[in-house]
Formats: structure tokens, sequence, C-alpha cells
């Protein structure tokens, strides 16, 4: 990777690269191209957390890249690397995304500078509980304003602190659980909404790999059973998938987290894997494969099917000439850098953009907003609301690649994948 240029940069340049792209098939006036492109507003605050008797500043930034539609919505991550340029690119990504699957939504993110790994509960929860403070008191979030959801290093427990806040905030207010989406299903959540992301990669991937322009000058046989599928993360976008992929017959031979990678050509158990990551904090001393302490190196090896779902710049100009796959499968945003995408494109390799393969997600966000707007209570009612929800999915499945679902598939998706998937 360049050593010039922060990450971020680099993410953001290439975002932009790729709008330019797409720009020149537009016949709209250069201004209004220019409006589309640019990120509408980003806050960035300081603030301090008080911990067992030290206080350490933490940075803070959410960006809404476009208020064309309005909340914007896009996720919450905690990590080191959390930059202000890497969190523009990642809002501009939610516009187009939302724009994809039809959620009538702007693009926004969010980020805070934090390690979700080496940080007690206690520490997260005043991070996160100051964090959504520092956003509400500007009018920053709120169900008709901005929407925020789990992104790398947060889940349904930050969300469900953020709903808490707003509410001591907003007491009374209506519609004030929509002011964030992905919350435990208890606290106005949706069943489905954990394995959405994965449930969407999925069926990119199926899709692709049934597609007879796709496969055929790969010379690949239709259908993921039998495919050899490396897996680059392992939280809830690559678990995920990797469960569905493997329910389908894949074969996963390879799976990269931060502490190193596995590789087994036979393949590897997913569940298995997951189970003794959650168990030991590591993949390190899992039984009957190679461990491989450079966990980028597992990119590099033959497979059919490559999915990076961790961070952006993942596949870069130095290791793309030696990537072996037949096709990536962007399951993080922005894995592959626009130098990188170039050498992969003229090397025949099939890119599933992320704006369209992890588009999951926010859409099952959309229809969690829509049920706490529409104030539903549990029980049967509810359950029949997000089974309506959950067959709108169904439907923006189904427009978005162009093909109809089998019964069986709108079954899974309505009443089985939850209670599948859920770990
Ligand atoms: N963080 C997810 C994404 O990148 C979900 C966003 C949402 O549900 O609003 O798409």
């Amino acid at each position: 990777m360049s050593q010039l240029i922060s990450p971020g940069r680099e993410f953001l340049d290439s975002v932009h690269y790729y709008f330019d792209q797409a720009a020149q098939h537009s016949k709209l006036d250069a201004g209004i191209i220019s409006q589309i492109k640019t990120c509408n507003s980003v806050y960035k605050v300081n603030f301090p957390v008080e911990i067992d008797g030290h206080v350490t500043v933490f940075e803070g930034i959410r960006a809404q890249h476009s208020h064309h539609k309005l909340p914007t919505k896009g996720g919450i991550r905690y990590s080191m690397h959390v930059d202000e340029d890497e969190v523009v690119a990642l809002a501009t990504l939610m516009t187009f995304k939302c724009a994809v699957v039809d959620v009538p939504f702007g693009g926004a993110k969010g980020g805070v500078k934090v390690n979700p790994r080496t940080s007690s509960p206690e520490l997260l929860e005043k991070v996160t509980r100051r964090f959504a403070s520092e956003l509400i008191k500007k009018n920053l979030i709120g169900p008709a304003m901005d929407v925020p959801a789990p992104d790398y290093g947060t889940g349904s427990r930050e969300m469900a602190w953020i709903a808490d806040t707003y509410h001591t905030f907003k007491y009374g207010e209506t519609n004030a659980l929509g002011c964030v989406t992905g919350k435990p299903v208890g606290q106005g959540g949706i069943r489905g909404r954990t394995e959405a992301t994965g449930l969407g990669v999925f069926y990119g991937i199926r899709e692709a790999l049934n597609d007879s322009e796709v496969i055929k000058p790969l010379g690949m046989t239709a259908g993921v059973a039998g495919k050899r599928i490396i897996i680059q993360g392992l939280g809830n976008v690559g678990y995920h998938s990797g469960h569905f992929l493997q329910l389908d017959g894949a074969i996963i031979t390879g799976i990269a987290e931060r502490e190193g990678a596995i590789f087994n050509p036979d393949g590897l158990d997913i569940e298995d894997v997951f189970k003794y990551r959650s168990e030991n904090g590591t993949l390190l001393g899992y039984k009957g494969c190679v461990f491989l302490e450079n966990s980028v190196e597992v990119l590099e090896h033959e497979c059919d099917v490559l999915l990076p779902a961790a961070l952006e710049n993942q596949i870069h100009k130095d290791n793309a000439p030696r990537i072996k796959a037949k096709i990536i499968a962007e399951g993080a945003n922005g894995p592959i850098t626009q130098e990188a995408e170039r050498i992969l494109l003229e090397r025949g390799i099939i890119v599933i953009p992320d704006l369209y393969l992890n588009a999951g997600g926010v859409t099952v966000s959309y229809f969690e907003w829509l049920k706490n707007l529409s104030n539903v209570r549990f029980g049967r009612m509810g359950k029949r609301a997000e089974e309506a929800s959950l067959k709108r999915l169904v439907s923006t499945i189904e427009q978005t690649t162009g093909k109809t679902l089998s019964n069986e598939e709108k079954q899974l998706i309505v009443h089985g994948a939850d209670e599948k998937a859920l770990v």
C-alpha cells in the first residue's frame, strides 16, 4: 500500500474514482454530479470519558453524505483506524448502496477511534452513551434525521445503549425507537437483522454462480455446491455469509482473521471454527489445518470465490497481481483499491461490488425503522408485521437481482432464516 497517503485517503480516492467512472455514463449537469459526489456534512467531536479514575479523550465522527433523502442512514464503527476520510468514504458508499436497493435514505456513517477488543464493556458503554449524547445535543440523530446502525466493531448491544440514551434525552418523543437500527429484538429490533448482510452476500454470490455470463468465461460450473471459498473476517458479515454458503454446499478452504489465517484444501467447518474462536479469542491452535501467521497471505491462495468481509483496502496494487480467485465478492465496504481493481479486471477476475452485495443489512434496517415508526407492538401483531417486512425483503432481492426466488427460498427468508442462523 502507498506510504504517502493515509489508508482513509486512499479509500476515499477509490470511492471518488468509482463515482467518476459511473458519472461518465450520466447526462446530468456537471454541477449536479458534483453535488451528488460531495459529502454534505461532517461532524467531529472530541469527548472525555472517565474510567477507573483516568480520563481519556476519544474522537468521534459522523458524516452525512447526502441529505437528498432523509433520514440519512449508516453504521457506526469502532476501530483505531477511524479517520475523517474513511468515514466520509463509507458514508458516500451508503448513499449509493441505499439507491441500489431502493431504500429511501441518504447515506451516512460514523466512527469512534476506540479499540473494541481491548476495551472493557464499561468503557465501551460510556463511550457509546457519550458519543450518542454529543450527536443528540446537536440534533444530529433522530428517526427523521439520521439513523445509525451497527458496523465494524459494534453490534446490537451498542445500538441498545444509543436507543436508551436517546430516550433519556427525548423522553416521550413519538417514534423515538426509530432513532437507531440493529437493536436487540426485545428492544425494538427486528428478527433477521443480525444475519441480513450475510444472507444478502450469500444470495449475491449464488446469483453470480448461476449466471452463465459470469461463469462461462471463467470456465466454472453452475451453483454454489462444491465451490471453494476463502473468507477474510469472521465477524457478523463473514460468519453469516460463510454459514449460508456452507449450508448450500460450498467448501470453505480458508479463513483469515487479525491474528492469522487457517487453511485446509478439504474444507473447514465454519460453525466449529466460529465456536473455537469465540471460546479462545484466536484461530491459533485450531486443529486439522495449516496456520498462516501473515493472514493476508491466504487471500492469494487458489479458490473459486474470495470473500473479503473485514475492512477496506485489503486488496491493493501489491497483492492484486497474485490473487488467484476467479470471483471476488466484496462483503466488506471498499476492500479493493482503485489500482487493484484495474489489475483484477485486466486479469479477467470478476468483482461483485459491495454496494450491491452487502446491501442486505441496510435493507432490513429499513424494515426495522418502518416497524418502529408504525409503533407495532410485539406479539402476534408484531410477528405479522415482521413477516410482512421480510416479504418485502424477498421483493427487494427479486428487483435488485432481476430474478424470481423459488417458494422454498421465500419460506427460508420469511420463516426460517433467523432461527437457523442465530448463534
Ligand atoms: N453498517 C451496515 C452497512 O455498511 C449497515 C447500515 C445500516 O443498517 O444502516 O451497510
